[in-house]
């Protein structure tokens, strides 16, 4: 049956068990060493162990967000910050910045009400979680809401621009304030239109912001191919992949859309040039490592884009990655 949006409601249940898939491999990645993160298994219910190509894609992209949130966070640490996190399933950065006294004045996680629901229900549940979102938090698992002074969780349809706008009134997020906004395997999986829309939402809506995206490209050769028909087999179409296939095109969708600056990266670059020479090295002694041309493949099929559109302190924010990145 199709919904208002003209897309099936499998692949509305499909898209949602990438979040699923995501918790597992970050599980993963946790048991073997590559990260710490102290609430993720609270979030999978069948834990599994992925092959260590797999657990080193997942730690590439956790190490790149992680230094480009710190080195939002640490500048100009005297400034109220937020951030704003889309599709952001069961991602537990909002908790580990806590624990490290490094959470901003606001943090804000959108998706689905059927994820946001699950997740306030396990906040609900689990003390650990409940203690980090503060004693005076309203949690409706019901509604798919929690409602604290510094983290908002709220359900929403992001191809629904509207929508998108009530929700952001009612976390009460200053658009004024310097904003973090992630898009994690996300936007991918919404029509060209709806991501284009949701990108030039956020270039109008906030003042000073960086946007992080972290997806797939290249659809066109073999391991492309095969890429998008393992998840097109799952019911998750890579639906905006074709209206945005290289790095160039990452850039061009931000630029068009109202970012100031941006700039792509393939995960090979991103893992070789900006996650730090020394946890390279420590991770590279965790597990055999023998699929050297597999993982090329693979890196080369994920990229970053970070955009800025930014009226306060535009070149602190990028200055440090685009150095590290044209070096
Ligand atoms: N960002 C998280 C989760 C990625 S899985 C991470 O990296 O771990 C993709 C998430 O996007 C799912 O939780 C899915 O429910 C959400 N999502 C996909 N399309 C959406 C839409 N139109 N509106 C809101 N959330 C959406």
């Amino acid at each position: 049956m199709a919904n208002s949006f003209g897309d099936a409601q499998s692949n509305r249940a499909a898209v949602q068990a990438t979040n699923d898939d995501a918790s597992a491999s970050k599980l993963s990645c946790v048991k073997k060493g590559y990260m710490k993160d102290d609430y993720v298994h609270l979030f999978v219910r069948r834990p599994v162990r992925r092959s260590p190509i797999i657990n080193r894609g997942y730690f590439a992209r956790w190490a790149a967000l992680r230094k480009l949130l710190y080195q939002f966070l640490d500048c100009e640490r005297s400034v109220k910050k937020q951030i704003l996190s889309l599709g952001a399933g069961f991602d537990t950065t909002y908790f580990q910045l806590q624990d490290e006294g490094k959470a901003p004045h606001l943090y804000v996680e959108l998706d689905f009400k059927e994820v946001t629901s699950k997740k306030a229900a396990l906040i609900e549940t689990f003390s650990q979680l409940r203690d980090k979102v503060g004693a005076a938090a309203s949690i409706s698992p019901e509604k798919g809401e929690v409602l604290s002074d510094h983290y908002k969780l709220l359900p929403v349809d992001l191809r629904n621009i509207p929508n998108l706008e009530d929700v952001i009134t009612l976390a009460n997020m200053d658009l004024s304030l310097p904003t973090f906004i992630i898009a994690e395997c996300v936007l991918i999986y919404l029509d060209p239109d709806s991501s284009r829309a949701v990108v030039g939402w956020a270039a109008k809506t906030f003042s000073t912001a960086v946007f992080f995206l972290y997806e797939q490209i290249l659809p066109d050769d073999a391991f492309g191919q095969q890429m998008i028909r393992n998840l097109a087999g799952r019911g998750c179409a890579l639906l905006g992949i074709f209206a945005t296939p290289t790095l160039l095109a990452k850039e061009k969708l931000f630029t068009d859309q109202g970012w100031q600056r941006a700039v792509a990266w393939d995960m090979l670059k991103v893992y070789s040039n900006f996650v730090d020479a020394q946890e390279r090295r420590r991770i590279e002694r965790l597990e055999l490592f023998d699929e050297f041309e597999e993982w090329h493949m693979m890196q080369e099929h994920y990229c970053i884009t970070y955009a800025i559109n930014d009226t306060l302190y535009p070149e602190d924010l990028i200055a440090g990655i685009i150095e590290a990145l044209h070096s």
